[in-house]
C-alpha cells in the first residue's frame, strides 16, 4: 500500500467492499493507465457488509427466495422479477470466471462452493403455491434443472435435518436445483483489492475515513479523508468518485449535495444469525433452504438454514433475525440515522414510517423476542436442533432506501439504487439487496449510468471480453444461457445440469 496521496487521481473509490472492488478491477481493465484511490475506514478490505459472516453468502439467483416470486390476485405465480434477479448472477459468473482465467484470482474454491438452492415450506395452501411456482419455473430455460417433490422420504433425503423429527401430518414440499451456491464475498473482495493493489497506478487507503465531498475547480470532486492513525486530514481531487461506502453511502450523497441526491433517507434493517460449528450436524446438511418470510416482515428477513464454506471450515448458518440500531455501518455510530436528517428527506422518512408500520412493529418484535423464541424459529425448519450446538452471530447492517415520492411523501425500497450527479461525474449506490451477488451488474450500470460513451468503443469490446453476454438477453435466449453456464460452472469448479 502506497502512503503517498495523488493528488489528482483519476477515480477515487469510497470504501473496499465487494462493490468498489469489482467496479475497480472493471475500469482498470479497460484503461490501464487510470489512477484509481481507494479510501476505507476500516484496517482492511471487505470487512463490512461483505465480510462473510455479515451477509448469508448466498448467490443470489433466485432460485429459493420465495420473495421475488409473488402469488398475484389471480392466483398466477409472477416469475419476472426472479428471472431478472436469476441472469444478473450470470453476469457476476462471468466476471469472475475471467478473473479465474486470467489468474488474478487464483483458485474459485477459495470463495465459491456449490451449494444447493432449496425452497421449503409447510401447510397446504403454502404447497399449493410451490407447486405453482415450480411449474412456472421449470418451464423457463434459466430454471432448467429444478426438482419438486412433497414426498416426504425425497425432502429428507435432500435435507435430513429439515424432515427429522417433524411431524407425518403437516403438508409439506420442496424446490432443489443443485447449480445453487455459496459465496465468501470477504474472501473474494480481498482478492480483487489485492489484484488492484498489485497494478501500478491503484493505491488503497485504510483506517482512512472520507469526511467531505464537494465540487472542486473545473468540474473535479474535492474529497477530504481524515487519516484515523495520524489524525491528519488531506484532500484529494478526482474526475470520478463512486460512493461505494454500503451502509455509509447515504451521508457521503448528502455531503456532496448534488441536487439528484436531495429527499432520499435510509432505513437501517440489522441482523442476528444463528451459527452452528459443530461437525456432526454440518456434515448432515448441504443445502441452503429458504422458508417463507412472517407476515409483515421486510423481504430480507426470510428465515434461511445455510450451508457455508469459509476459510475451508464448513458451518450452518440460521436466520437473520432482523432487528432495528440506528447505525448505518455494523462498525458505525448510534448517531448515523440522525445525523442523516435533514430538511428535504424529513418528509419522505415520515411518510415511509406511517406507511410501513407493519414492518416498525415486526422489527420490535425481532428485537424483544426471547432466545427461547428465536430457538422456536429455527425448530420450525430444523425440528430437532440442540440449542447447545449454537450460539450468535451478528450480521451486517443493511440500511433500506427511502425515497422521496411526490403521492407518499416518501417510500420504503428494498432493492438498490445509484444516484448519480447530472454530469456523471459522481454516483452513489444505496440500498443492499439481492446484494453482493450481483455486484458484476451493478458494476456494468456503473458504466452504463456514468461512462456510456467510452462503452461505444473500446471499453464496449473489453466488456464484451469479460462478460460475453453484454449485451444478449439470457431470458429469451436459452442456447447462449446453456453456454455460458456450462463455461462459467467448469471454471468456478460449480454444479452444472
Ligand atoms: C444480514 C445480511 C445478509 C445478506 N445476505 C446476502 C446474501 O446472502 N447474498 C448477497 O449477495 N448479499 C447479501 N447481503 C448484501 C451484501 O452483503 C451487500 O450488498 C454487499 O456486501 C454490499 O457491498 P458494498 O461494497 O456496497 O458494502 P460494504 O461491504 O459494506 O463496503 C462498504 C465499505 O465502505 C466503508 N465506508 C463507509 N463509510 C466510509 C467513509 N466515510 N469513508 C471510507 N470508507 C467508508 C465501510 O467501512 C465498508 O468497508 C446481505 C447483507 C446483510 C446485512
Amino acid at each position: 500500500m502506497s502512503d503517498t496521496f495523488v493528488t489528482d487521481p483519476d477515480v477515487v473509490l469510497i470504501g473496499a467492499g465487494i462493490m468498489s472492488a469489482t467496479l475497480g478491477v472493471f475500469l482498470r481493465e479497460f484503461e490501464p493507465s487510470l489512477r484509481i484511490e481507494l479510501f476505507e475506514t476500516l484496517e482492511g478490505p471487505g470487512q463490512e457488509s461483505s465480510e462473510a459472516w455479515n451477509n448469508a453468502g448466498t448467490g443470489h439467483a433466485a432460485n429459493c427466495e420465495l420473495n421475488y416470486t409473488p402469488e398475484l390476485p389471480d392466483g398466477h405465480v409472477d416469475i419476472s422479477k426472479a428471472l431478472q434477479v436469476n441472469v444478473e448472477f450470470d453476469l457476476s459468473r462471468q466476471f469472475w470466471s475471467f478473473l479465474v482465467k486470467k489468474g488474478a484470482i487464483p483458485d474459485p474454491r477459495s470463495f465459491i462452493h456449490p451449494v444447493p438452492h432449496m425452497s421449503f415450506i409447510r401447510g397446504a395452501k403454502n404447497v399449493d403455491f410451490l407447486r405453482k411456482r415450480f411449474a412456472m419455473m421449470s418451464a423457463h430455460h434459466c430454471y432448467h434443472g429444478m426438482e419438486y417433490s412433497e414426498d416426504r422420504q425425497k425432502i429428507a433425503d435432500w435435507a435430513p435435518l429439515v424432515m427429522e423429527g417433524r411431524s407425518a401430518e403437516e403438508p409439506v414440499a420442496a424446490t432443489r436445483i443443485v447449480t445453487g451456491t455459496d459465496v465468501d464475498y470477504g474472501s473474494l473482495t480481498r482478492q480483487l483489492i489485492a489484484h488492484l493493489e498489485a497494478l501500478p497506478g491503484f493505491s488503497a487507503h485504510y483506517l482512512n475515513r472520507v469526511t467531505g465531498i464537494s465540487r472542486a475547480e473545473g468540474g473535479r470532486w474535492r474529497v477530504e479523508v481524515k487519516d484515523k492513525s495520524s489524525r491528519e486530514t488531506r484532500a484529494v481531487t478526482a474526475k470520478f468518485v463512486f460512493i461505494g461506502a454500503g451502509g455509509g453511502a447515504l451521508p457521503l450523497l448528502e455531503k456532496s449535495g448534488i441536487p439528484e441526491g436531495k429527499g432520499y433517507g435510509g432505513f437501517p434493517v440489522s441482523g442476528i444469525w444463528l451459527r452452528c460449528d459443530e461437525p456432526s450436524v454440518n456434515a448432515r446438511h448441504h443445502a441452503k433452504v429458504y422458508s417463507k418470510a412472517a407476515v409483515g416482515s421486510p423481504p430480507m428477513s426470510v428465515p434461511h438454514l445455510d450451508t457455508r464454506v469459509i476459510d475451508g471450515k464448513h458451518s450452518l448458518l440460521f436466520g437473520p433475525y432482523a432487528g432495528f440500531s440506528t447505525r448505518f455501518l455494523k462498525h458505525g455510530s448510534l448517531m448515523d440515522l440522525f445525523e442523516s436528517l435533514e430538511p428535504s428527506n424529513i418528509t419522505p422518512l415520515l411518510s415511509a414510517a406511517r406507511d410501513n408500520l407493519g414492518l416498525t412493529e415486526y422489527l420490535i418484535g425481532q428485537v424483544l423476542q426471547s432466545s427461547g423464541h428465536r430457538f422456536g424459529t429455527l425448530q420450525d425448519i430444523y425440528p430437532s436442533a440442540d440449542p447447545d450446538d449454537w450460539k450468535l452471530q451478528v450480521a451486517g447492517q443493511r440500511v433500506q432506501i427511502i425515497k422521496p415520492d411526490a403521492e407518499h411523501g416518501g417510500l420504503l425500497e428494498f432493492g438498490t439504487e445509484l444516484v448519480a450527479a447530472a454530469d456523471r461525474s459522481l454516483v452513489a449506490l444505496l440500498g443492499a439487496s439481492p446484494g453482493a451477488s450481483t455486484a458484476a451488474f451493478i458494476g456494468v450500470s456503473v458504466l452504463e449510468k456514468c461512462f456510456a460513451p467510452q462503452l461505444v468503443g473500446a471499453w464496449g469490446r473489453k466488456l464484451r471480453e469479460i462478460i460475453p453476454s453484454y449485451g444478449v438477453s439470457l431470458i429469451d435466449d436459452a442456447d447462449f444461457t446453456r453456454r455460458i453456464r456450462a463455461d462459467t460452472a467448469a471454471v468456478l469448479k460449480i454444479e452444472n445440469i
